[in-house]
């Protein structure tokens, strides 16, 4: 469910000549698995007891892609396929979110449903292509020349910088050496921090090979870190102050860019059919394969070159038994590339056909596909736990729950689903707010079962009435087991 989230000062309202407008400042999505953060895992990688970043119970299967998460992160994996497998509702889909929470920006992320890969606009195994090298994150790391005194790099030597020039002299020589890297080409602001530096160094706040910003204004010194083999350069250079900025109408320095791009935007660029623009549209087609043979070819040669990093991420294809035959087996080849990400898949169908066949296998996924998975299971929850995951989304949602309220909501839950629960949160809260009370109280939740049934009711109300709904197929011995 996904919803607007509003909120505005503690009234929520003002009144303007007579009219009461309601304030809006800040207009935010609530999704389904907004309120999942990470996959609350302690730095041992163990579950955090009580829930932590949103995930509650689940513990197996949290510390199972724990272990996914760390190889990830190691760049220990590529090419591994993970099954989450459960009943409906036991929280996959949020465990692979907090996957993605937990492995952070720089790691590509790509999220789709089986369903998506039929289209009319490519074919299922390009659609499948593009996911998968959406999935692959380079980093090109580009050199770019540095301009005329663009760059400065002072180094300073504290004994000729405090007036005493002689080697070991006052606050000792070589060991009062710093590095100090501006980007300006003001000699004033170069002297003016040079002294700022000097005084630190005098006052014995940084030490040789330090690496310390200066702030222009305040003096302020920041350290991040120490360059030894610069310290060694400092021996060699002698007591003194070095500028080293680049000298007029000369190219001094390169300075290094990192670009952060996944294979499927090299594709499209370089792919003369459809240009960069298609990654605006979204509108991108298919992509010659000799085109993206050629982009292997020179990521591969880039990364020799120590100009690339390949950075393998994760592809996450959700209700994966709606794939057929022909992609499944697209899938189990393409895991064996080189540039292959991790697939993570997850279903909750049981013993099943495949999609378009008579053959039946488990989660209806071919048996060669099935072999080289890494299967995690979901369990279902228990009350305790419906309970903290409904207390989760009032949170998230904003929705000021009684305790007993809270206690029914999660009694509903464990008799009907989960995802019936947390609907009822906010159409619970509207309710409240209609009878203008700023908690939700048992009669609330009351209200809204009444008004929104479950599956179970849903289906006992067309048993009943079955003979007068259009089309219906159940003859009176059928049976229909929720
Ligand atoms: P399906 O098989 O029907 O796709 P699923 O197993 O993927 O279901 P989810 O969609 O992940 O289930 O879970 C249903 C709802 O419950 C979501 O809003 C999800 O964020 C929330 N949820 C499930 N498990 C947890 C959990 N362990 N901690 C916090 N929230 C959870």
């Amino acid at each position: 469910m996904s919803g607007i989230k509003l909120s505005g000062d503690s009234s929520g309202t003002t009144t303007t000549g007579g009219m009461t407008v309601r304030e809006m400042t800040r207009l935010e999505r609530i999704g389904a698995h907004s309120h999942i953060r990470g996959l609350g895992l302690d730095d041992g990688l163990q579950p955090r007891k009580g829930g932590s970043q949103g995930m509650v119970g689940q513990a197996k299967a949290r510390k199972a892609v724990g272990v996914i998460y760390r190889m990830i992160n190691e760049g220990k994996i590529g090419g591994r396929a993970i099954l989450l497998a459960g009943k409906p509702g036991t929280g996959k889909t949020a465990i692979a979110m907090g996957l993605a929470h937990q492995l952070g920006e720089n790691t590509p992320f790509t999220t789709m449903s089986g369903s998506e890969v039929f289209s009319l606009e490519m074919s299922k195994t390009e659609a499948l292509t593009q996911a998968m090298r959406k999935s692959i994150g380079v980093q090109i790391l580009e050199e770019t020349e540095v301009m005329e005194g663009e760059v400065v790099e002072i180094q300073i030597d504290t004994s000729f910088a405090s007036g005493d020039n002689k080697p070991g002299g006052k606050k000792g020589g070589m060991e009062k050496t710093g590095r100090l890297t501006l980007c300006t080409t003001d000699m004033e602001t170069v002297y003016d921090l040079g002294t700022k530096m000097i005084d630190a160094l005098s006052k014995e706040k940084v030490t040789a090979g330090d690496v310390i910003t200066i702030d222009k204004a305040s003096g302020k010194i920041t350290k991040l870190g120490r360059s030894f083999s610069r310290s060694r350069d400092y021996d060699a250079m002698g007591s003194q102050t070095r500028f080293v900025q680049c000298p007029e109408g000369e190219l001094q320095k390169r300075k290094e860019v990192v670009h952060n791009v996944s294979l499927h935007e090299i594709d499209v660029i370089n792919s003369r059919q459809q240009g960069f623009l298609a990654l605006f549209a979204g509108d991108t087609g298919e992509i010659k394969s000799e085109v993206r043979e050629q982009i292997d070819a020179k990521v591969v040669e880039w990364k020799e070159e120590g100009r690339a990093k390949i950075i393998p991420g994760v592809l996450f294809i959700d209700e994966v038994h709606m794939l057929d035959m022909e992609c499944f087996s697209f899938l189990n080849r393409a895991l064996e590339s080189d540039m292959a990400p991790v697939l993570v898949i997850a279903t909750n169908r049981g013993i099943t056909n495949i999609r378009g066949t008579e053959y039946k296998s488990p989660h209806g996924i071919p048996l060669d596909l099935l072999d080289r998975l890494m299967i995690v299971s979901t369990d279902p929850y228990t009350h305790d736990e419906i309970l903290k995951i409904l207390s989760v989304r009032c949170e998230e949602e904003d929705v000021e729950m009684a305790d007993d309220a809270l206690e029914l909501l999660a009694r509903i839950g464990t008799e009907t689903s989960l995802r019936y629960a947390i609907q009822m949160v906010i159409t619970a809260s509207l309710a409240a707010e209609k009878r203008k009370s700023a908690q939700v109280e048992i009669e609330d939740i009351k209200r809204v079962y009444k008004l929104f049934v479950d599956v179970k009711r849903s289906t006992q109300y067309l048993m009943e009435y079955n003979k007068e709904y259009m089309y219906n197929e159940l003859d009176d011995s059928d049976e229909y087991a929720v």
